[in-house]
C-alpha cells in the first residue's frame, strides 16, 4: 500500500503523464490514463470516480460484470476498457459491457467480434495485442504475424482496429518493446498505442503511448 490516498495518487500520476508527454520527441496528442481497477472493489474505486477519473480497465469479464453496472448507475460517462485475454464464449458479455477492447489477438476472436457486433448492433474500438517478447505463456499475436493480422481484421473484416497493445516481459528493459510497437503501428497505419504500466508508463509515453494502463501506482499493491 502507498500512504497516499487514491485521489492524491491520481493527481500525482496525471501530472507525471503530462510532463512525460511534453518530454516526448513526437508526443501523442493525448494520453489516456486507464485506471486498472482489477481485484479492487467498488469502495476502493469510488474515491477515484469522485475525483473525476472516468476511464477504467479490468482484465476479467466476470469480475467487471459484478462491479461496474452499479457504479455506472452512480456516476455518468464511465468508459470501461478490457485489458485481459478474451475467450470467444465471453465475447457477447464483453461487447455488452466494455467500451474498448485491447486484446484482439487471433483470427477466431476477430470473427467472433465481427459476428457479435452485427448481432448487437454496436461496435467498439479495438487494439491488437502483440506478444512483443514472444513469450509462450502470454497472449498476443506473434510479431511476425501482426501486419497480416491487422490487414485481415481491419481490411478484410472491417473491424474498428485503432491501435496496438503490448505487455513487455517482466524482466526485460521495456524501451525496445515500446519502440518496436510504435514502429509496427506506423507500418500498419494505426494511430494508437496501449503500452506502459505503473513501473514504466513515463517511458512508454516518451515512445508515443496514447493509452497507459496504471493499477498499483494508483490503488496500491494488489493482494
Ligand atoms: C494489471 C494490468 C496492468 C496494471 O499493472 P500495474 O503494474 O499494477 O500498473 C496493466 N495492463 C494489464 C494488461 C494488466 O493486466
Amino acid at each position: 500500500m502507498t500512504s497516499q490516498t487514491t485521489p492524491d495518487a491520481l493527481s500525482d500520476i496525471v501530472a507525471r503523464i503530462e510532463s512525460a508527454r511534453k518530454a516526448a520527441l513526437k508526443p501523442a496528442a493525448n494520453v489516456t490514463l486507464i485506471a486498472v481497477s482489477k481485484t479492487h472493489d467498488a469502495a476502493r474505486i469510488r474515491p477515484l470516480l469522485a475525483a473525476g477519473q472516468r476511464v477504467f480497465g479490468e482484465n476479467r469479464v466476470q469480475e467487471a460484470q459484478a462491479k461496474w453496472p452499479k457504479l455506472r448507475e452512480e456516476f455518468a460517462d464511465i468508459q470501461l476498457h478490457l485489458i485481459g485475454p478474451l475467450q470467444t464464449n465471453k465475447v457477447k458479455d464483453a461487447v455488452a459491457l466494455f467500451d474498448v477492447i485491447h486484446t484482439l489477438d487471433r483470427p477466431k476472436l476477430a470473427g467472433a467480434l465481427k459476428k457479435e457486433f452485427a448481432a448487437a448492433g454496436k461496435t467498439c474500438p479495438l487494439f491488437v495485442q502483440v506478444n512483443t517478447g514472444e513469450e509462450e505463456q502470454k497472449a498476443g499475436i506473434a510479431p511476425s504475424d501482426a501486419k497480416d493480422f491487422v490487414a485481415y481484421a481491419k481490411g478484410e473484416l472491417g473491424l474498428p482496429v485503432i491501435g496496438l497493445m503490448c505487455i513487455p516481459p517482466v524482466d526485460d528493459e521495456p524501451s525496445p518493446h515500446f519502440a518496436f510497437l510504435r514502429k509496427l503501428a506506423g507500418e500498419c497505419g494505426l494511430e494508437h498505442l496501449s503500452m506502459g504500466m505503473s513501473a514504466d508508463f513515463e517511458t512508454a509515453i516518451r515512445f508515443g503511448a496514447s493509452h497507459v494502463r496504471v493499477g498499483s501506482a494508483l490503488f496500491g499493491a494488489r493482494s
